[in-house]
């Protein structure tokens, strides 16, 4: 069951209130990008996915109404478009700093992607 939207503002919500130094943080991962060296994956735990069907294949569309790129510090963070239809919210073990983390696929490749989850940024849109 994908976390629905309530669920993960509160989650963003959460995230932006702590203050604690973190090696997390520190990663500043404003934008998706490959998971830092610094960061230790088990320093992570899945709380929530945002998979709706994992037999389905979700779009590739991406949400831009202001001109954004998928790699823009402050694209917005649409839980139904790519990659956000493809992300699971990590936990900081740390820190308790939520995250999205996705995997790119290319023809010869995969990468583990992760993003911070802002509240700021979410924006309930519909396809
Ligand atoms: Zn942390």
């Amino acid at each position: 069951m994908p976390i629905d939207f309530a669920g993960l503002r509160q989650l963003a919500d959460a995230s932006a209130a702590v203050a604690a130094p973190c090696s997390c943080n520190d990663a500043a991962l404003l934008a998706w990008q490959a998971v830092p060296l610094s960061l230790e994956l088990d320093q992570f735990e899945e709380v929530a996915t945002l998979v709706d069907d994992p037999f389905a294949e979700p779009t590739f569309d991406e949400f831009h109404p202001a001109g954004t790129r998928i790699d823009s510090d402050d694209a917005p963070i649409a839980p139904r478009y790519y990659p956000y239809n493809r992300s699971h919210v990590a936990r900081c073990g740390k820190c308790g700093r939520h995250y999205l983390r996705y995997t790119e696929a290319g023809g010869y490749f995969s990468e583990l992607r992760m993003r911070a989850l802002r509240p700021q940024l979410l924006v309930e849109a519909a396809l």
